[in-house]
């Protein structure tokens, strides 16, 4: 089953979407098998990382933006390479175990969206089989 969401987007910032990826599994009613949430957008990228505390969200951004920061020797017309950068360390997608029909995520663990060009309305896709 694949199935598509929408998000609307800030200029920079994580969405946890670890509920919306979680219903894809539920409807989809395969029990054991695997899960892959897809980012089809150049500047945005998709990671799993810690679920609890929002310190760390904002660190990882505040990270992000030390080791790429906007350069003026950057070419791309757009001058967003910095989001270009920062989509690609994140990767474009993720896959997770379904194990009785459940994500095996770690108790710590969330997945997120992850935003480094917007305001925008985003796409992703949850393919589980
Ligand atoms: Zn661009």
């Amino acid at each position: 089953m694949l199935k598509k969401f929408t998000i609307e987007t800030e200029k920079e910032n994580f969405y946890n979407i670890t509920a919306r990826v979680r219903s894809a599994v539920a409807e989809s009613g395969v029990e054991n098998g695997i899960c892959v949430v897809f980012c089809p957008h150049t500047t945005a990228g998709i990671t799993i990382n810690e679920n609890a505390d929002p310190d760390v969200v904002h660190d990882i951004l505040y990270g992000l933006d030390k080791a790429f920061p906007d350069r003026r020797e950057f070419r791309h017309f757009e001058g967003n390479s910095s989001a270009h950068l920062k989509a690609s360390c994140m990767g474009s997608s993720v896959t997770v175990i379904v194990e009785k029909g459940k994500l095996v995520l770690g108790t710590w663990q969330g997945i997120y969206f992850c935003e480094f060009d917007g305001p925008r309305t985003r796409n992703f896709y949850v393919k589980v089989m």
